[in-house]
């Protein structure tokens, strides 16, 4: 075991591999300390065609070809028997037009397989940092390995501990968030009953007057992933018995009920409880959180994974930077661009859940123009801000409704 690498990173999930590859590929050391024994189950299973883009430049791109994953080439949206879909190939910014729906246990694994055979990175599995005494010059970091206690030693620490939240804890940095608690219900489920070309796209159906929604999302392995996000009341109420009203809601949806009514399930629910976090600080003298470390808003626009690993990008460049010898500025090169991104989601997910966004998918008479603009956001394309609908994303859509509702006698409330 090395006494001393550039940076340590605490988890292997996404945001954890693709900053390993990069600041391998600038020919840093690395080391991943990892706190689970790989494959490992982890929830958010379809992904946006802008995380293509980051792993492309890491050279990630192909391990996940490789691994045959459900294509993903759009979204669509139900409402009562209201549909809107979203193709991505019509989006407006220029990118990916696809990308996948995969088991995490599979696509986690295969990103930090890939990352580990690369020179100078190493990776211990079943490693739990436990502690981090951290100063300007060097960081300790303390772990469990083997039955054992480690210290190792590096220049920087990047923390992409995701629900481990481990910086956040150990500093202290936890802020509360300001949005109703919501929690999930889900499970895996056989699907080979998949009846059209939409159920080959992730399925995203509003309920109990928005405040609730489902999801099916299906996998190459003729399984899909169904769950259902709503106030964390509902989901205790969904839990009882087995989950017995989880699964009678999703018998309940035209779609599924003929999909899934003889299917078995492949693991029984599993629920998330007030998964939305946050935190006063991104960054710190040798430290830097990305991926679900930093902020977790809401499942329903599948943004968790593209969030990850574009902070986990960002957040490496910087690091390879500042250990470079250039002067790096935290707070304008990487917290204010990183909340840009994450803003533009939560104005979106505020949209979703007060009916503003249903207003607009569901209109009967949509711009073609502004659906495309639309779209470039739902591929993850957040920091364009060519794009109206991200540069004034805190008005425009409020703005559109009201058009909406005017121009069809709806009362405006
Ligand atoms: C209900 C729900 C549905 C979702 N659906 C989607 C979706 O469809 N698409 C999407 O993109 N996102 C979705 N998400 C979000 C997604 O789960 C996360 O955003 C994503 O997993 C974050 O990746 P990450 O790399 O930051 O962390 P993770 O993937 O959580 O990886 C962190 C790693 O750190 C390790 N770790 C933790 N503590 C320690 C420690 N002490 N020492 C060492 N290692 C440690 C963990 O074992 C883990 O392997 C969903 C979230 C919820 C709650």
């Amino acid at each position: 075991m090395k006494a001393t690498y550039d940076v340590i990173i605490i988890g292997a999930g996404p945001a954890g591999s693709v900053a390993a590859a990069y600041l391998q590929k600038q020919g840093k050391t690395v080391l991943v300390l990892e706190k689970m024994k790989f494959p490992r189950f982890v929830i958010g299973e379809s992904l946006l065609p802008h995380c293509m883009d980051y792993l492309e430049k890491v050279d990630l791109v192909e391990t996940v070809h490789e691994q045959k994953f459900q294509l993903k080439t759009g979204v669509t949206f139900y409402h009562q028997n209201e549909v809107c879909a979203f193709l991505f190939e019509d989006r407006y910014t220029e990118g990916w037009d696809y990308t996948y729906q995969v088991k995490r246990a599979d696509f986690d694994k295969a990103l930090i397989d890939e990352v580990a055979k690369r020179e100078g990175v190493d990776v211990f599995f079943e490693a739990e940092v436990k502690a981090v005494k951290n100063s300007s010059a060097v960081q300790e970091v303390t772990f469990q390995y083997q039955n054992q206690t480690h210290c190792i030693a590096a220049k920087f620490i990047m923390d992409a501990s995701g629900y481990g939240r481990v910086l956040p804890r150990l500093f202290h940095l936890d802020k509360p968030v300001n949005t109703p608690p919501r929690s999930a219900i889900f499970c895996h489920i056989e699907d080979q009953n998949r009846s059209n070309k939409a159920a080959q796209n992730i399925f995203v159906h509003a309920f109990n007057d928005n405040k609730a929604w489902i999801w099916s999302i299906p996998f190459s392995d003729q399984t899909a992933s169904v769950g259902v996000v709503g106030d964390t009341e509902l989901i205790e109420e969904f839990e009882k018995n087995d989950g017995e009203k989880f699964r009678e809601m999703v018998y309940q949806f035209p779609g599924l009920a003929d999909r899934f009514k003889s299917s078995k399930f492949i693991f029984e629910n599993r629920t998330i409880t007030n998964y939305a976090v946050s935190v006063d600080q991104l960054y710190g003298d040798g430290f830097v959180l990305c991926g679900n470390s930093t902020e977790f808003l809401d499942p329903i626009f599948s943004s968790g994974v593209t969030l990850a690993i574009s902070s986990g990008y960002k957040a490496a460049e910087l690091v390879d930077q500042q250990l470079n010898g250039q002067i790096v500025d935290w707070e304008k090169q990487y917290a204010e661009v990183l909340k840009s991104g994450i803003n533009v989601f939560r104005s979106y997910v505020h949209a979703w859940y007060d009916g503003t966004l249903g207003t607009i998918f569901f209109s009967k008479d949509s711009n073609p123009e502004f659906k495309k603009q639309i779209c470039s956001v739902l591929a993850g394309y957040v920091w364009d801000e060519t794009n109206p609908f991200v540069k004034r994303h805190q008005t425009i859509l409020e703005k559109l409704a009201r058009v909406i509702k005017i121009q069809e006698g709806a009362p405006l409330n």
